[in-house]
């Protein structure tokens, strides 16, 4: 473990190229579509998503945008790819914001976010385990991982929702136990585990696996409560995959379309007596710490789908107003299309603010000693974007017009009865030939009304929670105290004899000193690539 703070190493960090080939060297078991894959590098149904790994690797090599796509680890002494990072200020949290945001521009959704999430949340855990016992037992043994994760520049897909079977019960009280991941051994060298993890990210293409118990536990469901690394070949695990994007969409003009470039794959994880080291074992039993866990990456996860998002809604900016310049309109001087685009620009930055503002008000984890974004400002952001998600589509699809569904499809671009006309007669703004009118489009019918539109509506309500759990944690952490104590002492009622209200007990979070959590003088984020200015 290197912890020399003076040792700066550089990781091997990874370019796109060699993420493609490392895959190889892994053997998962794979079905898609009902078929067994042989090889998950070379099988066309999830090229899009290992497209879009590929360049959460290759941005961290570009010069230009390598100081917001990496980061410095005191912890390792590593320059690091900023997906696989744990926060040391506020400044890392707005970097990862912006940082994720740039990718999903690229890419629509880039998903190896989903890792820096669950490595902070897990880092805190640790810490938290061992300051409530005495010893640094779990802190060494993550750290070992992360200097492997780091090292190897890894990516690791995110096992925690559990198929969770009948939604009114806990974990223990199931009628069948494989609903969710639990231990089902231990010995001298490891535990066993067995269940179900339904929705995994990108689970064909990444490198390992991080368990994790999707909600709070009680003593009874103590077996339910596991946190562990494991590779994705690690003998018992079945995945069970949908493709990424769209990769049997038909090619068109130009340019292919963009979710046969780019997508997302999730799979059902099949863990059947899958045997996990001790050294891979962040915690088994502990079910006390299942909650903190949980609360910690929805926090970290939250923060990090309003830059996702924000990302996509930055593609819908763009289609947007090219579309209104293909149908011959300038919306600066046409109030009907400028409104529905500024109603674009206000949700997409309005949510974007919250993730700033959650940065901004970050604290430190005093066990970890690492960074945690404000949590009601995450929980805010991820819920606006959560509803508003179908309100950018509608705008989108308001300056645009119906012919984004109405297309002939990419065939009749090369039909010689009727190519000819169609470019003449479906041509709007004179500057605009027909290809480029018909190529923005089908990527805003590709991005809002095709099967992937309905695909970033669900992932954008659902993933991170539903909206029930962001407002759940709106309501737990807001400082509503704060707020009737300041009314009233204004109506001068005087609270010291009330005190003990539940209302009154929420007091205000992160805001503990005039400097803030971080240093004066402390930069608080790199220049931004061109790309984002
Ligand atoms: C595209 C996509 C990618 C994802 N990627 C990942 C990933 O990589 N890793 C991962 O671990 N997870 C992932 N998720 C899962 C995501 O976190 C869950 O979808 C989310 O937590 C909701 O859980 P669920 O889908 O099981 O919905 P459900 O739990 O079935 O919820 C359905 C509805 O029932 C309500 N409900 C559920 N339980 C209760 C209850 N006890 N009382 C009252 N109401 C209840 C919910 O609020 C919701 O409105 C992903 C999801 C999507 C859509």
């Amino acid at each position: 473990m290197a912890s020399n703070p003076d040792e700066t190493r550089t990781t091997a960090l990874m370019s796109g190229d060699a993420y493609r080939e490392s895959l190889r060297r892994y053997s998962p078991r794979v079905f898609v579509d009902g078929r067994a894959v042989e090889s998950v590098a070379d099988a066309p149904e999830f090229r899009p998503g290992v497209n879009a790994l590929a360049v959460t690797y290759d941005f961290a090599l570009d010069a230009d945008k390598a100081p917001l796509m990496t980061a410095q680890q005191t912890l390792t002494g590593r320059t690091v790819n900023r997906m696989l990072h744990i926060n040391e200020s506020g400044g890392d949290l707005l970097n990862k914001l912006e940082a994720v945001r740039l990718l999903c521009q690229e890419t629509g959704c880039a998903q190896r976010y989903l890792a820096h999430d669950a490595l902070n949340a897990i880092h805190q855990v640790c810490a938290h385990i061992d300051d409530a016992r005495g010893g640094t037992e779990h802190r060494d043994r993550f750290l070992a991982y992360l200097e492997h994760a780091q090292a190897q520049d890894l990516s690791l897909g995110i096992a925690m929702t559990d198929a969770k079977g009948d939604r009114s019960r806990r974990p223990h009280q199931q009628g069948n136990a494989d609903t969710y991941v639990h231990v089902v051994e231990r010995n001298g060298k490891g535990i066993v585990i067995s269940g179900t993890k339904a929705i995994v990210t990108g689970a064909p293409y990444m490198h390992e696996f991080l368990v994790m118990p999707c909600r709070n536990m009680g003593r009874e469901d103590a077996d339910f409560a596991v946190c562990c690394a494991v590779p994705v070949d690690a003998d018992g695990i079945t995945i069970v995959a949908r493709p990424a994007g769209r990769p049997g969409e038909k090619a068109e003009h130009g340019e292919p379309l963009f979710s046969r470039r780019y997508g997302q794959s999730t799979a059902v994880v099949l863990f059947d007596r899958v045997f996990v080291p001790w050294e891979r074992v962040f915690y088994a039993g502990e079910w006390e710490h299942s909650g903190l866990l949980t609360y910690n990456y929805a926090t970290h996860h939250r923060h990090s789908c309003i830059g996702a998002r924000a990302g996509f809604g930055d593609l819908l900016i763009g289609a947007g107003a090219l579309m209104c310049e293909a149908n011959g309109f300038d919306p600066g001087t046409k109030s009907n299309l400028r409104e529905p685009m500024v109603e674009l620009i206000k949700i997409t930055e309005g949510f974007f603010a919250c993730g700033v503002a959650a940065s901004v008000y970050g604290t430190r984890d005093e066990h970890s000693d690492s960074f945690m974004p404000d949590p009601v400002f995450s929980n805010i952001g991820k819920l606006l974007l959560a509803t508003q998600i179908y309100d950018m589509h509608r705008l989108a699809h308001e300056v645009s017009g119906g012919l984004i569904v109405a297309l002939p499809g990419p065939d009749e671009d090369h039909n010689p009865a009727t190519a000819a006309t169609l470019s003449e007669v479906l041509r709007a703004n004179p500057d605009v030939p027909y290809e480029k009118r018909i190529e923005v489009a089908r990527f805003m019918e590709d991005l809002t009304a095709s099967y992937q539109g309905g695909w970033y509506s669900v992932i954008s309500l659902h993933g991170g929670g539903s909206p029930a759990a962001m407002k759940q944690e709106i309501w737990r952490n807001y400082p509503v105290g704060n707020k009737v104590e300041l009314v009233e002492r204004l109506l001068d009622r005087g609270v010291s004899a009330e005190q003990n209200r539940p209302i009154t007990r929420n007091r205000q979070p992160g805001r503990c000193c005039a400097a803030g959590c971080s240093a004066p003088g402390q930069a608080v984020t790199v220049p931004l690539p061109k790309a984002r200015r």
